[in-house]
């Protein structure tokens, strides 16, 4: 068997991993005598033994990224498209699902509406679909309708606004969780304004309410907003509208129901 090669020539051996160790390449660092000892075993080539060293150093880098990406955008808890029962929401439309999954929706600037009662998976989508483009590499940023109003007002209060602004222009995708759920005095629905015709045909915006846009005349105080925010946000929108029942109420409406039926029995 022939010499370990980070000992056939010690010396540059050791200036190797001071490169890595400068370079901060510490995943190649660590695996660095292994992959060495597998190229000599293998008999590989230079090339071979260098572009597995690069891949272990790439793959750590991208994981790196990935998960700073994540922290950047704050989401609250984690969830996935793959999670989501479908059969549980059959109004769901599953087509249109899968294609926002292929995140062609980032690359259009579309808009994503999410819009249904309480409990019925909308900031779980949303979220899904977030995080689903932060793992793509997308830049991302969650926030729920009224943090955002309050951060801008704050903002606006130290003279800030404009700075503050850019944290909701800035991602390729903005999840807007909870829209509607308060009403908007004047000041905040010019705030919602403001970073959605900022966004508008830029980047997209995925936004959940609990109000369908009849109701947005009552969310936002002025309606000649709120029409200018409808306008934008649908312009280049798809919109999902769930019907169906609270997945926080399945296990209590499934006890109803058998409580029901056994009542008919009796
Ligand atoms: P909404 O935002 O519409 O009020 P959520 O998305 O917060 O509802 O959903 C409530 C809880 O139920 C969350 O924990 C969510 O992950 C879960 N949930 C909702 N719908 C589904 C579903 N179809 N499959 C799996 N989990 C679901
Ligand atoms: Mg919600």
């Amino acid at each position: 068997m022939s010499p370990r090669p980070s000992s056939s020539d010690p010396s540059a051996y050791q200036r190797l991993r001071e490169h890595l160790a400068y370079l901060e390449m510490s995943a190649a660092a660590e695996h660095l005598a292994d992959e060495l000892d597998r190229g000599t075993r293998e008999q590989a080539s230079a090339t071979q033994v260098l572009e597995r060293l690069m891949a272990i150093e790439a793959d750590a880098t991208r994981a790196r990224r990935l998960r700073g990406r994540l922290r950047f955008a704050r989401y609250p808890i984690h969830k996935t498209l793959a999670e989501f029962d479908l059969d549980f929401q059959p109004s769901l439309d599953r087509k249109v699902l899968a294609e926002l999954s292929t995140l062609r929706f980032v690359e259009e600037r579309r808009n994503v509406i999410l819009l249904g009662p309480p409990g019925v998976g909308k900031s779980h989508l949303a979220i899904a679909l977030g995080i689903a483009a932060t793992e793509a590499g997308y830049r991302t940023y969650f926030t729920s309708a009224a943090d955002l109003v309050a951060n801008l007002q704050s903002a606006h209060l130290e003279g800030t606004a404009s700075y503050k602004m850019r944290t909701y222009t800035g991602p390729s995708v903005l999840v807007v969780d909870e829209l509607g759920y308060l009403p908007l005095d004047q000041a905040s629905a010019n705030w919602i304004f403001q970073m959605v015709s900022r966004r508008y045909e830029k980047a997209s915006i995925v936004l959940t309410s609990n109000r369908g846009f009849g109701d947005w005349n009552q969310v936002f105080a002025d309606p000649v907003v709120a029409s200018a925010i409808v306008d934008r946000l649908l312009h280049n929108a798809t919109v999902i509208n769930i019907k169906g029942h609270s997945y926080r109420m399945r296990r209590y409406d499934a006890a109803q129901q058998a409580k029901g039926g056994s009542a008919m029995v009796a």
